[in-house]
């Protein structure tokens, strides 16, 4: 009875762990601080394995917070992230009268539906059923205004990006650089949902007071925003993911036996990017092969909409490899995973194999799609012919060659470090890995020869999902190589760990400068080609580690650390505002 008293509010995310993941940490503060009980809805169509991984059978998720899974749909592929994600979205909302009406039906009526921007065309459904939208941005305050003000931008140049000269000036933010946001930033795609900010009732922002004080305060004081109608923006953050108390992980082990603020810990995001790493499958599918790596404790369903997402954006596709790690269980070792590629479509075979290595906790399935040719002689399980590997894994991914400058590099500074080195993008990723088992040899693939010998016991590499809060909260980490996706750099100022800043894309570039400005973060020069040297990548880990600058940079991220507990302390400037919307809410004074 108590349960159906508690008010109610439905959030709905975008997919990606990046989006996934913030929305998930405000769900779980109104369920826990506020006595809320949340429907989180989120979009399965590209969904990541970590990212169902988040949402399914966690039991860090409170008992009040529902999650629904919105049914999946077909979009054609782009390779611009955003705009792919744009149309992910359009389609998926197809469904939400139905569920916001079944919602209704069971529950106390919706106080609000909190949308990532990604989702903000949610509002007019959500209207229809009189409830209010607010926005949750994930990203930064800077983005934000840019978000805002990219409506007037467009006007002014007449949609042609081109005629921007060096930078953008945001009504009084700090300047942005145009090359950090084209290409994957300034897209017309994206205008239909800057249009609607001025629409919702309240704007959440992922950041605090002290981190972006120019332009948290424009928001409260510069014309431009306070006559738009633009609502009143809170700035909540951070908001990150609690470490995790019970996660076993070997890595966590390996950082227990160095020394403390030793090791540099390089990983470059979430990543996921099914569709697009299937297209970029050229040789594979030539040879009639993808093999795909997926990432721990894998469900029968994002097996089942991984797999269709893999095919049907690969149609010459004829057998697929499926390493599946974090099987630890025995009994899961195929029972689920044959049930779901019953039901695909195009229908793939049972698996041909199963190998699994003794005590390994991974699982190596060959599947041949039935409808498909048979290859010649080629045997399924022995993998692509030319080795061509497509971890659908992938964070932003580097280069074979800058892989190699990054792993040379690390290996000349003599520091230690924990690297989750997933496979480089192009096709020259040997396909030998098979014979090996997982990790070890996968790596061994696409890192220089030898590499992982010299450097043994100085650091670890590892192609799998690591437990990245933990590892940033873990004493002996004291640098993180990061691509400066907004969780990541929140992660890493929250626990004190100084930043080398490597972005790849979205707007990761805009990020960087400003880490960089705000004296928490070193940028590497990348050189002519656009790669970044092995020399260049000593210089940068060695100054994290040791040195003067180091030191100083080291003292500007804990003055940040400290400043984003006090944001979110009793009385800080985060924590006042979702208390009193929290209120608001609660005492039905809003609608
Ligand atoms: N992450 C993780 N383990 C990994 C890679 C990523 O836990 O091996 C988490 C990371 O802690 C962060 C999120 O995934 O919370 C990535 O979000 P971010 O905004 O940094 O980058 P994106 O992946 O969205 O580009």
């Amino acid at each position: 009875e108590e349960h159906t008293q508690k008010p109610h509010v439905a959030m709905l995310s975008s997919p990606g762990v990046g989006h996934v993941t913030p929305l998930l940490e405000l769900a779980k503060r109104l369920v826990v601080d506020l006595g809320f009980q949340v429907s989180f809805l989120a979009i399965t169509t590209d969904a990541p394995p970590a990212q169902l991984q988040l949402l399914n059978n966690n039991p860090t998720l409170p008992s009040d917070l529902h999650v629904i899974h919105l049914p999946h749909v077909d979009v054609s592929s782009n390779d611009v992230i955003a705009i792919r994600i744009v149309q992910i979205v359009r389609e998926s909302l197809r469904s939400l009268p139905s569920v916001l009406t079944n919602l209704h039906s069971h529950k106390p009526p919706l106080k609000a539906l909190i949308v990532d921007p990604f989702c903000i065309e949610a509002l007019e459904t959500a209207a229809d059923h009189s409830i209010p939208t607010y926005l949750f941005l994930t990203a930064s305050a800077s983005f934000l205004a840019l978000t805002i003000y990219f409506p007037t931008l467009h006007a002014d140049v007449k949609g042609d990006y081109g005629k921007i000269k060096e930078s953008v000036f945001l009504p009084g933010c700090m300047p942005l650089w145009v090359d950090d946001l084209l290409p994957d930033v300034l897209i017309p795609e994206v205008l239909p949902l800057c249009n609607r900010i001025p629409l919702v009732k309240g704007i959440f922002v992922n950041t605090w007071e002290e981190i972006e004080p120019v332009t948290l305060s424009a928001f409260r004081n510069h014309p431009f925003f306070v006559n738009l109608p633009t609502p009143t923006i809170h700035s909540i953050g951070p908001l990150t993911k609690d470490k995790d108390a019970d996660v076993e992980s070997e890595l966590l082990k390996w950082l227990d036996k160095q020394p403390c603020d030793s090791v540099v810990y390089v990983s470059f995001g979430s990543g996921g990017k099914v569709t697009r790493n299937a297209e970029r499958c050229g040789t594979g599918t030539r040879y009639g092969y993808v093999s795909i790596l997926l990432s721990v404790g894998l469900s029968s369903y994002g097996f089942k909409s991984t797999v269709e997402q893999v095919t049907n954006s690969c149609p010459d596709l004829r057998s697929i490899t499926v390493i599946i790690t974090g099987v630890e269980d025995r009994s899961r070792d195929g029972a689920s995973v044959s049930q779901a590629l019953r039901q695909t479509s195009p229908p793939c075979s049972e698996p041909q194999s199963r190998r699994r290595r003794q005590g390994a906790s991974s699982l190596c399935l060959a599947i041949r799609i039935a409808n498909a040719p048979r290859l010649g002689s080629s045997d399924p399980e022995r993998g692509s012919p030319v080795g061509a590997a497509f971890p659908v894994t992938l964070g932003g991914t580097l280069s074979a060659e800058q892989m190699m400058e990054l792993a040379h590099g690390l290996e000349l500074s003599g520091k230690r470090f924990l690297w989750v080195a997933r496979p480089p993008r192009a096709d020259d990723a040997s396909g030998s890995f098979f014979e090996a088992g997982v990790d070890g040899a996968l790596t061994a693939s696409y890192l220089p020869d030898g590499f992982s010998e010299r450097t043994r016991g100085a650091g670890l590499v590892t192609a799998t999902w690591a437990p990245q809060v933990a590892v940033l909260s873990h004493p002996s980490v004291c640098g993180f190589v990061t691509h400066c996706g907004w969780n990541s750099v929140m992660e890493s100022v929250v626990h004190g760990v100084v930043m080398v800043a490597w972005p790849l894309y979205a707007e990761q570039k805009m990020n960087a400068r400003a880490l960089v400005e705000m004296g928490v973060a070193v940028r590497p020069e990348a050189g002519g080609d656009g790669v970044v040297g092995r020399a260049e990548v000593e210089r940068v880990v060695r100054m994290v580690v040791e040195g003067e600058e180091g030191k100083e940079m080291r003292r500007s991220t804990r003055e940040m650390q400290r400043s984003a507990v006090d944001a979110l302390g009793g009385g800080g400037s985060s924590s006042g505002g979702l208390s009193r919307l929290g209120k608001e809410w609660r005492d039905g004074s809003t609608s």
